[in-house]
């Protein structure tokens, strides 16, 4: 078992020698920031990340790439990305995203959120996701912070709710 820290400060324990991504799905009662559910896919706030709007769509099967997954489930994927940010941006959590989708793990994808404090420190997020990262988890992890993290979160929630 490893401890990983929760975006909001939580400490929780999972297996090490199981994919991280799974172990999410298997047990959701430890993934506090989920705001949607479907048959396919997960939608949450990043685990680790206290970055308002840094949402993640994750598949609920094991594979690695976008090309893995069956057609219903990239066609589901790509409804759900622009769903997600159209609640996003018409609730004013962030007016312009990022995309992100690495192959190296479970595949989930990332919508950074370019919030003008990013652009203003760091210039382009993308080229300086790394330490958009780090300041998060240095200076973002206060109560102020998560408190507006889990307002956003219950909105889309119900936002969600609402178009479904
Ligand atoms: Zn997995």
């Amino acid at each position: 078992m490893i401890e990983i820290e929760r975006f909001d400060g939580e400490k929780i324990k999972i297996n090490k020698d199981n994919c991280f991504g799974c172990e999410l799905i298997k047990n959701s009662s430890v993934n506090s920031g989920l705001v949607y559910e479907s048959e396919n896919f997960t939608i949450s706030q990043d685990f680790e990340l206290p970055i308002l709007g840094m949402l993640i769509i994750a598949s609920k099967r094991h594979v690695n790439s976008f090309t893995e997954l069956t057609q219903v489930e990239r066609l589901e994927c790509m409804e759900l990305i622009s769903k997600t940010l159209k609640i996003l941006k018409e609730n004013n959590i962030c007016q312009t995203y990022s995309i992100i989708q690495e192959e190296k793990s479970h595949f989930h994808i990332w919508l950074l959120p370019n919030h003008s404090y990013m652009l203003k420190n760091f210039g382009n997020p993308v080229k300086n996701i790394s330490k958009i990262f780090q300041d998060s988890l240095k200076n973002l992890k206060n109560k102020e912070t998560i408190d507006k993290i889990y307002d956003s979160l219950n909105l889309i929630k119900s936002k969600f709710n609402e178009r479904i």
